[in-house]
């Protein structure tokens, strides 16, 4: 359950708070044109960034950062109402060019690869299956990745997070808008202000990046309602 990682030391870390335990593992796409510049940021002390690992695109593994200290990838981030998502997650890079410079699927080699780094990942760390998270979920105002391409199914169905079964009976009647935005924030969703209707889309569209990846847009419908709630039921949440 390990990976041959190679080792390459980033220098933006910190030590963790004492007592903090781990217990989110939070996906990212690197979003940059290749590997190479990838790890050259994430190990840049100027940019101030990291994660724990980084794997490309041939499912190579690279060890930026241990798991015990805490690296530099969530930013402004909250889930489940905490907001220090770096004292208490361990972070993953894919390499991918992502939704500005030319988003792709992630090829079954990385996928492979982090699917061993993260049952490893998982075994070590007391982390639920509702923990496993992308980056848009913690902060849906701001990030995209690791995106809608990104194969959850294929993860859960490694013992790597949830993902709601495809053929559930939709939910009848629709929730509101309100209603469907109180269940997100049950789940864990930042709501944001939650005066601001508006405020609420950020949220809906991060959850749909995750759990149904084929509708981005239009009106929220039964399936949302359906797959938010076998969420809710999956996590014990509430
Ligand atoms: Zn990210």
């Amino acid at each position: 359950m390990s990976v041959d990682a190679i080792v390459q030391p980033s220098p933006n870390f910190g030590a963790r708070p004492a007592g903090a335990e781990i217990d989110i593992l939070l996906l990212h796409y690197t979003g940059m044109a290749n590997t190479e510049d990838a790890l050259a940021r994430l190990c840049d002390r100027t940019a101030g960034v990291s994660a724990h690992y980084l794997v490309d695109e041939a499912g190579r593994v690279y060890s930026l950062v241990a798991e015990e200290a805490r690296a530099w990838h969530a930013g402004a981030a909250a889930w489940a109402g905490v907001d220090n998502i770096n004292d208490v997650s361990i972070g993953i890079e894919l390499a991918n060019p992502g939704h500005d410079l030319g988003y792709r699927d992630f090829p079954g080699a990385q996928i492979e690869s982090l699917v061993t780094l993260a049952q490893g990942v998982l075994a070590r760390h007391p982390i639920p299956a509702a923990r496993v998270l992308g980056h848009s979920d913690v902060a849906p105002d701001r990030k995209l990745d690791p995106g809608e391409r990104f194969p959850w199914d294929r993860l859960a169905a490694a013992g790597i997070g949830l993902c709601p079964p495809p053929d559930l009976s939709p939910q009848d009647p629709v929730p509101s808008m309100t209603a469907f935005a109180i269940e997100l924030a049950r789940f864990g969703y930042p709501m944001g202000d939650g005066a601001d209707p508006a405020r609420t889309f950020g949220p809906i569209t991060a959850f749909r990046r995750h759990f149904r990846p084929d509708r981005l847009t239009g009106p929220l419908d039964g399936i949302d309602g359906a797959r938010l709630g076998w969420l809710l039921g999956a996590s014990g949440g509430g």
